[in-house]
């Protein structure tokens, strides 16, 4: 890598020992702590990109100095990611880098049901809580329920991160029953595949009239 953009250098560089930036960078890796600022309001100490939500921690090996940055540039300046004191190839350093972002994609979750659970102490709450707890997923009917309390409590969530099975008949059949403006509401949290599934029982997507706030 030959390009590096100025402001990575101006970054880079005084926090290191090499005054090359591409030697520099061998001094770097990443130091397996993330910070999850739950809005897009962080920006990146090496190259400065702003809104970002997530900020991954790298390390300097020779003099323990620290930027908090983007998993992009992990990626792209190829900072050692490890793995039982191996260091990853780059495809392999972003699958674990995708696996962390599951892992905060599931813990933002757990923290939005913990929220709308202590607003409004349901049983049906409580049951999808410990149900998103123990599977990782919700059923259609827990999604909905679950959206929609949040979305009544104005309690901060991305709906896109919630996952949802529809691997049992009766999850699909909860699927294909639910009302239209239900299905609407966990449009979001359905995959591509899961969509054509919703499609494929007569449901159709939102359209933006649908899914513009009502205030
Ligand atoms: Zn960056």
């Amino acid at each position: 890598m030959s390009n590096f953009p100025q402001r990575v250098r101006d970054n880079i560089l005084p926090l290191s020992e090499n005054q090359t930036v591409s030697e520099a960078f061998d001094e770097w890796v990443f130091a397996e702590e993330t910070i999850d600022h739950e809005q897009p309001v962080e920006v990146c100490q090496l190259c400065q990109q702003e809104d970002l939500r997530y900020h991954f921690l790298i390390e300097n090996e020779l003099n323990g100095n620290q930027l908090w940055v983007g998993s992009q540039c992990i990626l792209r300046f190829e900072v050692g990611v490890f793995e039982e004191g191996r260091k990853l190839s780059p495809k392999d350093a972003k699958r674990k880098l995708n696996q962390i972002y599951q892992r905060m994609r599931f813990d933002a979750c757990i923290k939005a049901l913990e929220r709308v659970v202590a607003t409004e102490n349901t049983e049906i709450l409580t049951n999808a809580w410990a149900y998103y707890r123990k599977n990782g997923n919700l059923t259609p009917k827990y999604a909905f329920v679950v959206l929609w309390r949040l979305q009544v409590h104005k309690i901060d969530h991305s709906p896109t991160f919630f996952k949802i099975s529809l691997k049992t008949a009766r999850h699909q059949a909860n699927l294909a029953d639910m009302d239209r403006s239900r299905v609407h509401l966990i449009w979001p949290a359905l995959t591509t595949s899961q969509r054509v599934i919703a499609q494929k029982f007569g449901h159709t997507p939102p359209t933006e009239q649908d899914t513009a706030p009502s205030s």
